[in-house]
């Protein structure tokens, strides 16, 4: 593989460079088609490039699947269902899943400096949030298998079939984790689709599946593009399809899926807001808004991307938030050090460069800190709007970057009914020292979850999903099993 250069960076003089070596990761410069527990070739050949957004080169190609691909992956996936997977004691199925989970769990180093080369997050976060979460999500769902007749009193299970999965570019591995695992545990088989931008991981994964000695054809990976994606859900013989990504692809999907039986779920965009009331301690309240918004560069679904701020401690909240801005680290995503990497391509930089530009004209403010970014790759400095309303785009639609928007309130009404003042309810968080605010705020806005006096937390056995446009079902817990069966 072309090995990607370490990159110098300007950290402002803070720190020393301490950047991951790449020497222990093994890539190919071409990949191919996981079917049927073997790499095969595209039939049509067609291949694309998947780059470092850090510095725009190439790591490697991997095949566009066409139509005959997908179905060739279906059929993999419909024989290794009706033949092995779905008779197989669930126990020994179980042991396929913990096999998975050590897998990861050994080879987690190379997972993560993989996964910040192909989609520009820091290595912190890969390596301690993305890959030790993706295997804690095979463990638990592997201890599942075996219990699936204890998982709903009353009742007993039935796995669905062939599940089609499709998942975003924020967050690769963890993303293939919470499709994978659960439908895996229930006794279904898979085909599933990475996006464009990030599928080395994903298939890094199918060598572990491979390594696992996983029954061929019970897990297939297929990479291309929206088409891909687009002729997964269509395919006659997927029974149910299971989607994260943007608002938009949900709702065509909902709309190609309508009347055709098949089972879905979907988990889409969000616009969350973030709550800090007078008596928070206000230290802690904007570690948590730099957490849920700058961080991974904002390329979280559930990121808090809207602060409201009792009047009352705006001045301090502001002041200090960008006090603790400028200090924040932006560059190279493979050094420990950094806080803010890559965005994750050239269209989504264009995204949010556009997003900041409407709010300029919209009469918000902005504040960025004053930092040096890299010429090469894509790069998006912290970005601040204040003098805002409920009315401006930047406050009603997903960036997906890092671009907070700031508004104050004075009363506990008044914050609920603006934090519910959108199309979206993902995520929410909320920053007080009276239990009895953060029950009222927790219970009356309506999102999936609500972080209280923390934000971002995440555990395998706890469900995630949307309400009204942020999507529909639940991944997680027992929630995300029940999503891969149906109760007899
Ligand atoms: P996206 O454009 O909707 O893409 C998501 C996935 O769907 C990608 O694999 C994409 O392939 C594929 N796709 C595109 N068009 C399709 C179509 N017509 N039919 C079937 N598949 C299609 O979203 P994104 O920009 O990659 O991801 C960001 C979005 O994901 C944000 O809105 C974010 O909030 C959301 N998200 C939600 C959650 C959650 O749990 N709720 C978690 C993470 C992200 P390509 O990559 O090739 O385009
Ligand atoms: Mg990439």
């Amino acid at each position: 593989m072309s090995k990607s250069k370490t990159l110098k960076f300007d950290t402002g003089g803070a720190y020393s460079p301490a950047p991951e070596s790449t020497d222990h990761i093994q890539l190919k410069d071409r990949y191919g088609l996981f079917i049927d527990g073997n790499f095969t070739p595209s039939k049509a050949g067609k291949y694309f490039d998947t780059i470092n957004p850090a510095n725009e080169e190439k790591i490697s190609e991997v095949p566009e699947a066409n139509t005959k691909d997908v179905d060739s992956a279906v059929q993999a996936a419909r024989q290794a269902y009706e033949k092995v997977w779905s008779k197989m004691k669930p126990s020994e199925r179980g042991k396929y899943i913990f096999r998975i989970a050590r897998l990861i769990q050994e080879r987690a180093r190379e997972f993560a400096v993989i996964e910040s080369l192909d989609g520009g997050k820091p290595i912190r976060e890969s390596r301690d949030v993305d890959i030790p979460l993706a295997a804690a999500h095979f463990f638990y769902y592997a201890g599942w298998a075996d219990k699936l007749d204890f998982a709903f009193p009353g009742c007993r299970t039935k796995s669905l079939g062939v599940a089609g999965q499709i998942i975003p570019w924020n967050f690769p591995l963890l993303m293939a984790a919470w499709k994978i695992a659960p439908a895996l545990a229930a006794g279904n088989t898979v085909v599933l689709k990475p996006a464009e931008t990030t599928p080395l991981t994903a298939l890094k994964l199918a060598e572990v599946i491979r390594e696992a000695d996983v029954p061929p054809g019970v897990v297939n990976i297929i990479t291309g593009g929206g088409e891909t994606g687009k002729m997964l859900v269509k395919h006659p013989d997927v029974n149910k399809v299971a989607f994260t990504g943007s608002t938009e692809v949900g709702k065509f999907i909902m709309k190609t899926l309508a009347g055709s039986g098949k089972r879905y779920t979907l988990e889409l965009g969000g616009k969350a807001a973030n709550i800090i009331f007078e008596d928070a301690a206000i230290n802690q309240a904007v570690e948590g808004i730099v957490d849920a918004i700058f961080f991974n560069q904002g390329h979280v679904c559930c990121a808090g991307s809207r602060l409201y701020v009792q009047e009352s401690v705006a001045k301090e909240v502001i002041s200090k938030l960008k006090d603790r801005m400028n200090t924040l680290v932006i560059g190279d995503p493979l050094d420990k050090n950094t806080d803010i990497g890559a965005i994750n391509s050239r269209m989504q930089l264009e995204k949010i460069c556009e997003y900041v530009d409407i709010g300029k004209k919209e009469g918000g403010s902005v504040y960025q800190p004053s930092c040096t970014l890299p010429e090469k790759g894509f790069w998006y400095a912290p970005t601040l709007f204040a003098d805002v309303s409920q009315s401006h785009r930047i406050v009603q639609e997903e960036i997906f970057g890092p671009v907070l928007a700031i508004q104050t309130f004075r009363t506990v009404d008044e914050v609920i009914s603006k934090a519910n003042n959108t199309p979206y309810g993902l995520s929410g968080g909320v920053w007080t020292d009276k239990g009895s605010k953060l029950f009222k705020v927790t219970k009356e806005i309506r999102a999936g979850v609500i972080w209280a006096n923390t934000f971002n937390k995440f555990d395998p056995s706890s469900p995630f999903g949307g309400y009204k446009e942020s999507g529909m079902g639940r991944e997680g817990g027992i929630d995300g099993l029940h999503s891969y069966v149906e109760l007899v």
